[in-house]
């Protein structure tokens, strides 16, 4: 039963340190991914720290009422709920004079967007930057964090080799980053309690010091810590749909640079093709069964249309924006306007708040898996990044029948499915099977052209087993 207390404790100058959900975390106790249904003690060095801080909440009960939230939202996800061992969740209120705004009075003066109140600011790299705020900002945040009685700071090594050629995850993204530790800032304003968010790595104050530490910013709380902590690309459409992405996949798949989208629509360099119709549980629309939809290519993603896809028509990862509720074709799409034009920012929400899609939550899994060194074997490489590719290899060639079985994979399959197969977004109710926002994948050419039996999900088991 997952724990939502919070606990607190009073400190001089006003602020309170909260514990959240403690009896969850602090017997370290995660299941086993080699024997599911047994669970294993990690290290306090691998634990996860997360570390939650304020900005402009003047009063504590502001700040708990977000903590609450956040809380409640983590515990709706399968997959922390889980794994909620491995989380060691802390949080700081410290009292703010002034809610944040673009005059940055706030305590940690986070920087509000120029035009929207309720929303933090993307512009001029301000959680970087050298001007006085900048350094305030970052001192803050760090003596805040160091605060945290062992907060580890075990960090990705400043030589990690991912590459720097435009894919999701590279050298920036991890190189120096703290491998263990994520802040997640509220932040509120004069008109709003958490502002609209971003993720974004902050470095510390001294700039001959390299570490970094990835920060979730504002409001959609688990969607932003997703994105600091998993690595996680958003799976929506923005720019009023009409940049391409130019990311590429990455050369090397590795546990370190799993991707919720991808950039090719070749079967075989899917990453998730085992979850899809031509996976594992292999499935098609005949009599009564509705076509299957999980797996296939989803339009979009990281803010762009085109070149770029994602697994499910809905995720956590996904949002509104620019997103198409059922078609491309513009006259005939339910977000447009009545004329058929088309106003930014008007898009379908295709967030699901206690949900991730079935691949997200696998790389989830495996982000835990990696960070709490639980795919670690005896003789493996000692370099992170050579290791990480044998990990990956172990987890197709085994661990992953072992999630499969902690998750009921197949079962979980099968209530999604279920729940497209109930939609009827188009405009004049078509089913969701009829959307032109999905397309399957372009056989490879070596593919085997004998199809493979369908198997259910007994059958599937007894494979497994
Ligand atoms: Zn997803």
């Amino acid at each position: 039963m997952f724990d939502l207390t919070i606990g607190s404790s009073v400190e001089p100058g006003g602020r309170v340190r909260y514990e959240l959900g403690r009896t969850n975390w602090e017997d370290r106790r995660i299941p086993d991914i080699r024997n599911p249904s047994a669970t294993v003690q990690i290290p306090e060095s691998r634990m996860v720290d997360v570390v939650i801080l304020g900005d402009g909440y003047e009063t504590a009960a502001q700040f708990e009422s977000q903590l609450t939230g956040w809380l409640s939202g983590f515990a709706k996800l399968a997959v922390y709920d889980t794994f909620a061992g491995a989380f060691r969740i802390r949080a700081l209120y410290e009292p703010s004079d002034a809610p944040a705004s673009t005059a940055r009075t706030s305590f940690y003066r986070c920087r509000i967007d120029d035009e929207d109140d309720d929303q933090i600011s993307f512009d001029d790299s301000w959680w970087t930057a050298d001007d006085t705020d900048g350094q305030v900002f970052r001192d803050r945040l760090f003596v805040a964090v160091d605060s945290f009685a062992g907060v580890n700071l075990q960090r990705y090594p400043a030589d990690l080799d991912l590459g720097d050629d435009n894919t999701a995850i590279d050298n920036d993204t991890l190189s120096n980053v703290y491998r263990n530790l994520v802040v997640c800032m509220f932040v509120r304003t004069a008109s709003d309690s958490n502002v609209s968010g971003m993720a974004r790595p902050v470095p510390r104050p001294d700039p001959d010091d390299h570490r970094r530490v990835r920060v979730a910013f504002g409001a959609h709380r688990i969607h932003e810590f997703s994105h600091a902590f998993a690595l996680l690309s958003d799976e929506y459409i923005d720019k009023n749909r009409t940049q391409a992405s130019t990311r590429v996949d990455h050369p090397s798949t590795s546990v370190l640079t799993l991707s919720n989208l991808c950039h090719t629509t070749t079967d075989g360099d899917i990453p998730w093709a085992h979850l899809g119709p031509w996976g594992r549980i292999r499935r098609q629309a005949s009599g009564t069964d509705p076509d299957p939809l999980v797996g296939w290519l989803w339009v979009g993603g990281h803010g762009r249309y085109g070149n770029v896809w994602h697994s499910e028509y809905r995720c956590l990862m996904n949002g509104s924006h620019d997103n198409f509720r059922f078609t491309q074709v513009q006259e005939d799409d339910p977000t447009a306007n009545a004329d058929g034009t088309y106003t930014e920012e008007t898009g379908a929400g295709l967030r699901d708040g206690d949900r991730f899609c079935m691949w997200c939550q696998e790389i989830v899994t495996i982000r835990i898996l990696e960070k709490t060194d639980q795919l670690h074997e005896p003789g493996d490489p000692s370099d992170l990044g050579d290791a990480a590719i044998e990990w990956w290899q172990r987890w197709e060639q085994g661990l992953r029948n072992e999630y499969w079985k902690l998750f009921d994979v197949p079962s979980q399959i099968a209530d999604v499915e279920a729940m497209y197969a109930a939609m009827s977004p188009g405009a004049r109710g078509e089913p969701l099977w009829q959307s032109d926002l999905y397309g399957v994948y372009d056989e490879a050419p070596d593919k085997p052209t004998n199809p493979v039996a369908d198997i259910g999900d007994d059958e599937l088991f007894a494979l497994l087993l």
